[in-house]
């Protein structure tokens, strides 16, 4: 068999990349026998992704609003008067996103898990472990929408994510009673390195959290957490646990290849979420893509054009994460609970409830000048995090 373009990884990120490029061959292989299962995600949004995907039969319910719950217990609440995010069944968005590739002429192989890759003069030979044993394609351009253990990123030699955090989350047959808002806990000793969540779905409830890489397996603080909330004893209709990789490679692209969403480690630091980022890569990636393809030329230099494109795009906000995230790591509860007390404010909360769950360096500068003494915590990377946003501007 042989297609333009193939795709190792039938996830939301892969399925768009195939849905824009199909003034040319592509398929998508996809090592699971069903698309969209096991589901490794909280499926939490802004409303645009949905739009992007036109998906809105995934949705699941609508969040307005945030409870964040400090160390020593604080708890402070930010509302809105609009759809914040959105909750989706993911199983059913990532089968939606892949209809939409199917419809638009992409093929789509299930059940056949990629190998490797060997270089043939100008195309690209892929080995693949299929129902009838190892079977071989070729293709002139390889895209790795394989998750965040890339192998198409690993042979091609593009390195990986310069952080993991490592995720897990029960959903609870128990109905909360405010459906509106999701409820964030930050410390130490509930999720260190990242935070935990509790998260209203209608009838059932998604409690997870995520630990940086060191320390006790993120299962010990679930179990923590529930206990603390007398939800032990809840019935769970799953368990889930994942892998979020947090900081992209130097380069996303190689002779014949590119790499795409947890791939290319474009999940965003902040709060983890790689749907948005990674769909916004696939439709830069999927421009570059056909261009190069058309003119034949899919030498590293010319698929350089992807990398620049998304960087601009939406490595500036990544970049701008990584440092909201450097200034949070490096708070310790104590920290933690001071920034607290000084945001429990209306002036800091109305700032906070303009928030955008994509876009969260935005709110540095607003905050800041609600709350000037913020900077104490950090104030070289904060003082350099504004200087960034500004320039942006
Ligand atoms: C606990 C947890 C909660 C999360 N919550 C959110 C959230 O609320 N909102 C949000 O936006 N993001 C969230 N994320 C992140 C989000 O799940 C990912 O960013 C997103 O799935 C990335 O999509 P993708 O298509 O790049 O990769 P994936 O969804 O990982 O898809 C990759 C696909 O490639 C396939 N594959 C891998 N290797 C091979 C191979 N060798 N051969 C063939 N197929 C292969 C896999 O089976 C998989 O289907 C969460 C992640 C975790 C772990």
């Amino acid at each position: 068999m042989d297609a333009e373009v193939v795709i190792i990884g039938g996830g939301p990120v892969g399925s768009t990349f195939a849905a824009q490029t199909a003034s040319l061959t592509t398929v998508v292989v996809e090592e699971h026998e069903q698309i969209g299962a096991p589901v490794q995600c909280t499926g939490l949004v802004h409303p645009r992704v949905v739009e992007m995907a036109q998906a809105q039969s995934s949705v699941l319910n609508n969040i307005s609003g945030f409870r964040l719950t400090f160390p020593g217990g604080r708890t402070m609440e930010v509302r809105s008067n609009e759809t914040k995010a959105v909750v989706i069944d993911r199983g059913k968005f990532d089968r939606h996103c892949c209809e939409r590739a199917e419809l638009e002429g992409a093929d789509i192989l299930t059940g056949r898990e990629f190998v490797g890759f060997q270089r043939e003069g100008r195309k690209m030979m892929l080995t693949l472990n299929g129902p009838d044993g190892l079977e071989t394609m070729t293709t002139d351009l390889l895209v790795g929408a394989d998750g965040y253990k890339s192998r198409v990123g690993e042979q091609a030699g593009l390195g990986t994510a310069k952080e993991h955090i490592r995720g897990v989350q029960v959903e609870l047959d128990m109905r909360m009673e405010e459906q509106s808002l999701v409820e964030i806990l930050v410390g130490k000793n509930v999720a260190p390195g990242f935070f935990a969540w509790i998260l209203p779905c209608g009838d059932v409830t998604r409690v997870g959290l995520g630990v940086s890489q060191d320390g006790e397996a993120p299962v010990h603080y679930l179990n923590a957490l529930l206990k603390k909330r007398g939800l032990d004893k809840v019935g769970r209709k799953n368990i889930i646990s994942g892998i979020i990789p947090i900081g992209p490679p130097r380069k996303t692209y190689a002779d014949n290849v590119l790499i795409i969403g947890d791939a290319a480690a474009q999940a965003k630091p902040v709060s983890g979420g790689g749907i948005y980022t990674g769909m916004r890569a696939a439709k830069w990636a999927a421009l570059t893509a056909v261009d190069a393809v058309e003119e034949g030329d899919l030498s590293a230099k010319r698929l350089s054009e992807y990398d620049d494109r998304w960087r601009s795009d939406i490595g500036r906000e990544l970049e701008r994460g990584l440092m909201i995230r450097k200034v949070f790591t490096n708070l310790t509860d104590k920290k933690l609970d001071d920034v607290g007390r000084m945001l429990d404010r209306e002036d800091a909360k109305e700032v906070l409830a303009t928030g955008d769950i994509d876009y969260p360096s935005k709110l540095a500068s607003p905050l800041l000048k609600a709350v000037p003494s913020l900077i104490k915590f950090s104030p070289q990377l904060i003082g350099s995090l504004i200087r960034k946003e500004q320039r942006v501007i």
